[in-house]
């Protein structure tokens, strides 16, 4: 086993520590912006006193240190008042010119009883993605591309809604998430290929040995060094997920039953987090930040190429959209790089 094991330590650090492969690392800061059940759209705005910790906030520490995200936002309210804070939230977001995407968590605009796209059939799914797409489109003047199903929890169907409502990329096959109905065998942790001709980029998931759990990389919810370890093992394709509330401190445990999810503070934490996370995947790993957008411009372009025969047989390439699936060759093999991390003890 260690002799194994060193083998393939040597491969992988031939692999990062070569000039050719620095522009195969890209990193998704994507942020679900919703209304959440938190009262009074503090879900999106955060606000402590008259100072706000929501989108506001991200939008502003995004542009102050230069880099590009996604706003997967839920756009399935169904009163004047929700409509017209996700409205709010999506013209903020296009002033800062961020990308805005689809996320769906369509009961209060369909049915209070099924609160998950899983619930609905392919023809309801359909519709909702329609509705959301239309939506994004009216307040935006741009149709999304991009979708991640609230709660993770899509089925087969939606990828078929998706490829049907003109979606190209999906972001919502989470192995760390236990709510959702897609086929077991996608679920090989971070992969990025193409399911029902719709691209799945998930959420990075790694494997911690002890305890032994599958963990979702969160800057918020994971320690700091298995995030550094994450981050240093150089995969080729990271996706982190933030929500718009996660630099609000809530007290959604409360200790001496005071009402939940009534008291907010900033969370400091999570916002030196954040910024460690910037510095630490761009100044020392090298990552390249890009948008769902974006990704799907250079993909789409090229998806020819995106056939795992043709994938596998790709090597060394000077232009970006090459890299890009050189990305994904890389990203195939992401299983054996995070059993690596894990027998390496994170
Ligand atoms: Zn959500």
């Amino acid at each position: 086993m260690k002799k194994l094991m060193r083998k393939f330590n040597q491969s992988f650090d031939r692999r990062v520590h070569t000039g050719a492969n620095l522009m195969t690392h890209f990193l998704f800061l994507t942020v679900d912006t919703e209304l959440s059940n938190l009262p009074a759209a503090q879900g999106l705005w955060g606000k402590v006193g008259a100072d706000e910790y929501g989108i506001r906030f991200i939008l502003d520490l995004f542009k102050r240190v230069d880099i590009k995200g996604t706003f997967f936002v839920d756009v399935f309210g169904n009163n004047q008042y929700d409509i017209k804070a996700q409205h709010k939230a999506c013209d903020l977001i296009l002033k800062y010119g961020q990308d805005i995407q689809l996320h769906t968590h369509p009961a209060a605009a369909f049915d209070q009883n099924r609160p998950q796209m899983r619930q609905y059939t392919f023809e309801e799914q359909v519709e909702i993605l329609e509705f959301g797409a239309n939506r994004i489109k009216a307040w935006t003047g741009t149709r999304p591309v991009a979708h991640r199903a609230g709660d993770w929890a899509g089925n087969i169907d939606t990828l078929r809604a998706l490829k049907t409502a003109g979606f190209k990329i999906d972001s919502s096959i989470c192995a760390w998430g236990n709510q959702s109905d897609f086929p077991k065998h996608l679920f090989l942790l971070s992969g990025c290929y193409l399911v029902e001709n719709i691209l799945k980029i998930p959420p990075t998931c790694y494997y911690r040995r002890f305890p032994n759990k599958i963990k979702k990389l969160d800057v918020n919810g994971c320690v700091w060094p298995e995030v550094k370890a994450v981050l240093s093992s150089k995969q080729n394709i990271v996706v982190q997920t933030l929500h718009s509330f996660s630099f609000l401190g809530k007290n959604n445990r409360p200790l001496f039953k005071i009402p939940s999810r009534k008291i907010f503070w900033p969370d400091a934490k999570a916002i030196k987090n954040c910024r460690l996370f910037v510095d630490f995947a761009r100044e020392v790993c090298g990552y390249h930040f890009l948008s769902f957008r974006e990704a799907a411009g250079v993909i789409f372009k090229n998806i020819n190429y995106f056939t795992q025969k043709k994938l596998y047989r790709l090597n060394c390439a000077t232009d970006f959209a090459a890299n890009f699936c050189r990305v994904f060759d890389i990203c195939h093999h992401s299983l054996k790089s995070l059993l690596m991390l894990s027998l390496n003890g994170i």
